[in-house]
């Protein structure tokens, strides 16, 4: 869940909600997402968005 604090654009100490599958949230934000595999640690990194396992769509 995303708060989004005073002067958001959403209003002010509105809480935003998003329910949507990780096939979703690929396909719709998979332009701005930023994917960091967890034995990279916290630093973010940048990295194709193919699945090389393949996963059928939602
Ligand atoms: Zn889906």
């Amino acid at each position: 869940m995303y708060r989004g604090g005073f002067d958001s654009i959403f209003g002010d100490g509105c809480e935003i909600g998003i329910d949507l599958c990780q096939h979703c949230v690929r396909d719709t934000l998979g332009t701005w997402l930023r994917v960091a595999p967890p034995d990279h640690g916290p630093v973010e990194e940048s990295r194709p968005l193919s699945s090389p396992k393949g996963d059928s769509p939602a």
